[in-house]
């Protein structure tokens, strides 16, 4: 279906373009000279010591995980709001999740609560910064410290935001940014692990190339591994993309002011706002309806706003409802109820760099009369 206004569009130019195709003419198509460079430009963008490229957000997780040594019987502290990712990761290395409810603000993990998840098992908090906000990850980052706990931030939707002036990618031992085509830049698909611990990063090196050793040759392998390498091709991309990053923020910001400036002063919805001191680099745009709607309404929404051309989705469901998790863990409905009432009401609107007023207009005139229908 071709949509009036599409819920997501990557921003590429020309000189995208053409970094692309360089790489595709020059002899080095992976683990060639735009990789360090890719990666050298993310640690000085994020403020980190070392930059790690990866082929996904995802595996850089999951690679994160392995190099701090969380394994089978460690339980990781984490959000049920937020992409499937964040909770696969502990799967994938044989950990247990134990979520722990959101703000009801910030949709974030909530701080508050976490002190009664910790047990002698706990061995990660991995907390997001969900659509880019960065509210409360400070909080987060006392109680882990009072506990000796590690952070893996998973930062994959917060490249460029800040806490009172700290970047995302900076609050734990490692974070990850991703860069699927949704995200503020991409690389087609791509990730990136950023640490200022230089052992952890070396491993993550080592485990995203088959295992093999720093100075060892083509057919050392001091590890299991993975090929979970970045082409220069995309590495090429993200470099285009990474020098363009502060405009693509700026124009994000922009469409998000005149989204809650257009939005203003309708009581059926919650629109998001900045909180004090946090800097929010806006991956999506989700609003809420306010608690008197039901979850079938909020679907019957979503289906309305599509039909009429407006690329719609509802971020997030419950990661801890989803089958495969629920059930080998015994949980249900009800055990997250913050995590329930927001997921229940939320949706994310068409939003990308170059949303224009009109668009903005458009989707604001549809989800009232849609909400008039609902009635
Ligand atoms: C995008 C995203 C990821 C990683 O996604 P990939 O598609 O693997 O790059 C992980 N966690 C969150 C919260 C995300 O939004």
């Amino acid at each position: 279906m071709e949509f009036k206004v599409p819920l997501s569009r990557a921003d590429i130019t020309q000189a995208d373009i053409d970094a692309v195709v360089s790489v595709l003419k020059s002899p080095y198509l992976s683990l060639g000279p735009k990789l360090p460079e890719f990666e050298k430009n993310m640690a000085r963008y994020v403020g980190t010591k070392f930059a790690v490229a990866v082929n996904s957000g995802t595996s850089g997780l999951y690679v994160c995980l392995k190099a701090m040594g969380i394994t089978a019987g460690d339980e990781v502290i984490t959000t049920p709001f937020t992409f499937i990712a964040t909770a696969n990761c502990i799967l994938m290395v044989d950990a247990k999740p134990v979520f722990v409810d959101i703000d009801p603000v910030s949709y974030n993990l909530d701080a508050t609560k976490i002190e009664k998840a910790i047990t002698k098992k706990t061995k990660a908090i991995l907390p997001v910064e969900v659509f880019g906000n960065p509210a409360g990850m400070d909080e987060i980052r006392r109680i882990a410290d009072k506990h000796g706990i590690p952070i893996l931030e998973d930062c994959c939707e917060a490249l460029g935001s800040k806490l009172n002036g700290k970047p995302a990618g900076t609050f734990g031992q490692m974070g990850v940014f991703a860069f699927y085509p949704n995200k503020q830049m991409t690389t087609g698909e791509g990730g990136m692990i950023v640490t200022d611990d230089e052992r952890l990063a070396a491993l993550c090196v080592s485990l995203r190339n088959q295992g093999r050793g720093a100075g060892g040759g083509w057919l050392a392998h001091e590890r299991l591994g993975y090929n979970y390498r970045l082409s220069d091709i995309n590495c090429a991309l993200g470099i285009s993309q990474l020098s363009r990053i502060d405009e693509f923020i700026r124009k994000r910001r922009a469409v998000a002011a005149m989204y809650q400036e257009l939005l203003a002063g309708d009581d059926r919805f919650v629109v998001p706002t900045e909180a004090i001191g946090s800097f929010i680099s806006w991956f999506v745009f989700v609003i809420r309806l306010v608690d008197r709607y039901t979850q079938a309404q909020r679907d019957q929404l979503l289906k309305m706003m599509t039909q009429r051309g407006i690329q719609v989705n509802n971020y997030f469901p419950p990661v801890y409802l989803q089958p495969f998790i629920a059930g080998p863990m015994g949980l249900k409905a009800g055990d997250f109820p913050v995590t329930d009432r927001v997921s229940a009401r939320t949706m994310a609107l068409p939003f990308h760099n170059n949303i224009t007023r009109q668009q903005a207009e458009i989707v604001r005139d549809e989800l009232r009369k849609c909400l008039d229908e609902i009635g």
